[in-house]
């Protein structure tokens, strides 16, 4: 695998106009780039030196709403060549949490067989700096959602549920030498607490053989620790019993789970319990490495709104070194993190040439324009400013781009809605950092604020909350333009005892730390109000995944809104909210 990406990595112009080749060619003639192209090109006689610019210049950016009427034609059933030639059979759900919506996106072969790429060379950097014995197991937490047909009879789902019943994923465990303690059952057993307590079970009970811990996303991980926290006694009397709780109502699941607990293990529960206990009353620091001894590392996405889960990751793992996991979406993958020993913040992920054609967008911030503060302008989109697209051989070090994707699943210079910084190469291909979703998540008038401005202010507000013993659990906000000035509202579950003088200074914290200089104006001159801080009660964020999962999110993919306007979850919160505070920054201005 990494003579391969040394390779494809060493000649990536040339690579990618190879992709962008096979890519139309082997759907040469679908409506969508007939559409553009038009007839009388003979794709196959395009010299290799024009095809990219010919390509460029007749096929124009486009975002998922310019696709979404032939994705919803393809779901109805329409097996005409809209996008592919080879018709599409399952559709993808994207979590699309962010976004507080859920979107189809075509998912094929290319899309399993990719995602087994992704998975074997990041597995095979990752044992260059932490080798595991061959034949171990992996405790992976990981979730199929509920699949479902389309009206035209196609089986929608999540990627990572149609990757998980795949083929890919069997192979990936043969290939990688490292076996999922889970079987099929529990992964895709259509509950998600119901397999958290399955998945936590069988990983005591190969406690010695966990060679790492795993997920797709950090968050996944530290709720099924918050799970064992709770449950461990239940898990502890099955291990010694040789039983399972009647919790684990779903059939398929638990015959399986049985028989593999198969006889009591009076012994190993008795161990587990001591360590329990004695975990119990040190707030379960450490966890990892006391549960399971011989694991080498946690290996989850970190990055981007998962940022906030590193804290308590970091409680759980002790010094066991966190690798952060790989960079991609459901459209596509599209960077591998080939510098495991790097830490979650520094993580880069060099971008693989053959599994899609890509370009990037270069974005300039711009300073917000200000003086015309109090009038309320229809929500700008972003702070920057475009400049021309660019091949992958073409960025540069230093610039921020967004992502655009050209796919071998019917997506045509698709913009993906992400901010990433290019921070160095590989060979020739570039190593991004992730930034951020493009899209604004706080805006009111001239303010504007993306997620990953509101992690930084949760960031510093949280600071002090530490500093008196709290834990902030999750987070989510709403501009709050109900009434004039709006404001800002950050929604905070937290866990500890915290007196409220100290939630009043987190309050004023977060509303100074907004650098956009369009917020600090319009909080001086009051156009916008005073940050509101809303405690919500213990379990708020748990309603809210359930919520989602409720409309055929997988647990798998989940990620909390940093954001909302969704009026069920701005009910939930609200209903949930038990304290309020109101900042008193910018008082004296
Ligand atoms: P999904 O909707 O599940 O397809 O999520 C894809 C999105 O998750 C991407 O477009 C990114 O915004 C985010 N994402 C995926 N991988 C990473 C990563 N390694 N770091 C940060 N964000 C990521």
């Amino acid at each position: 695998m990494m003579r391969w990406f040394e390779d494809v990595t060493g000649r990536v112009g040339t690579v990618q106009i190879e992709t962008l080749r096979r890519i139309l060619e082997s759907n040469w003639g679908v409506e969508y780039l007939d559409r553009w192209f038009g007839p009388g090109i003979r794709i196959e006689e395009v010299e290799p030196t024009a095809l990219e610019s010919l390509y460029t210049s007749l096929v124009p950016l486009a975002s998922h709403a310019n696709f979404e009427h032939y994705f919803q034609r393809i779901a109805d059933g329409d097996r005409a060549p809209i996008l592919t030639r080879q018709p599409i059979e399952l559709l993808s759900l994207s979590s699309g949490t962010t976004e507080g919506r859920q979107k189809f996106v075509p998912f094929t072969w290319h899309s399993a067989r990719t995602t087994l790429q992704t998975f074997r060379l990041a597995a095979a950097y990752r044992s260059r700096v932490y080798p595991i014995r061959e034949g171990g197991r992996i405790l992976e937490f990981i979730y199929g959602s509920k699949q479902f047909k389309t009206k035209g009879g196609l089986t929608a789902g999540t990627a990572t549920t149609h990757y998980y019943s795949s083929e890919e994923f069997k192979i990936k465990q043969m290939r990688t030498k490292s076996f999922t303690c889970s079987p099929e059952a529990v992964i895709s057993g259509g509950d998600y607490r119901q397999s958290t307590y399955c998945h936590l079970l069988l990983g005591l009970l190969f406690s010695e053989n966990i060679e790492f811990i795993t997920s797709t996303f950090a968050y996944t991980i530290v709720q099924a620790f918050r799970a064992l926290e709770e449950q461990w006694r239940d898990v502890v009397r099955d291990l010694g019993d040789g039983s399972l709780s009647q919790t684990i109502t779903v059939g398929p699941m638990r015959a399986s789970v049985l028989e593999i607990l198969g006889s009591p293990r009076p012994a190993l529960a008795k161990a587990i319990e001591a360590k329990c206990e004695e975990l119990a009353g040190r707030d379960w620091t450490g966890l990892v490495p006391t549960l399971w001894p011989n694991a080498k590392y946690i290996y989850s996405i970190m990055t981007g709104s998962m940022q906030h889960y590193l804290t308590k990751l970091r409680h759980y793992s002790g010094d066991l070194p966190l690798v952060s996991a790989d960079y991609g979406s459901t459209e596509s993958w599209i960077g591998v993190n080939i510098d495991s020993a790097a830490p979650p913040e520094k993580v880069t992920f060099a971008v693989v040439p053959t599994f899609s054609y890509f370009e990037f967008i270069p974005l300039h911030r711009q300073r917000s324009s200000h003086g015309q503060n109090g009038c309320r302008f229809a929500a700008p989109v972003d702070d920057f400013v475009e400049g021309e697209p660019v091949p992958l051989s073409r960025v540069r070090v230093g610039q921020e781009y967004e992502v655009v994707l050209t796919t071998f699943t019917g997506l045509y210079r698709y913009r993906l809605g992400d901010v990433v910084e290019v921070v160095g190469f590989h060979n020739g291909t570039p190593k991004l950092s992730f930034i951020c979703r493009r899209k604004l998540i706080l805006t009111i008038n001239i303010d504007k604020n993306t997620e990953k401005d509101l992690q930084l202010v949760v960031d510093k507000g949280s600071e002090r909350l530490r500093k008196a013993r709290g834990e902030l659990v999750d987070f989510t906000s709403h501009a709050d333009v109900g009434k004039q000035p709006g404001h800002y509202v950050i929604y905070w579950e937290i866990r500890g005892d915290v007196d409220e003088d100290v939630l009043r200074e987190c309050c004023r914290e977060m509303d100074n730390s907004f650098a956009d200089h369009g917020y600090v104006v319009s909080r001086k001159s009051n156009s916008i109000g005073p940050l509101e801080l809303r405690i919500v009660e213990s379990g708020t964020f748990k309603k809210i995944l359930d919520y989602f999962i409720a409309n055929g999110a997988g647990l798998s993919q989940f990620k909390t809104p940093r954001c909302t306007n969704d009026p069920v979850l701005l009910s939930i919160l609200n209903v949930c909210t038990i304290n309020r505070f109101h900042s008193t920054a910018y008082t004296a201005d």
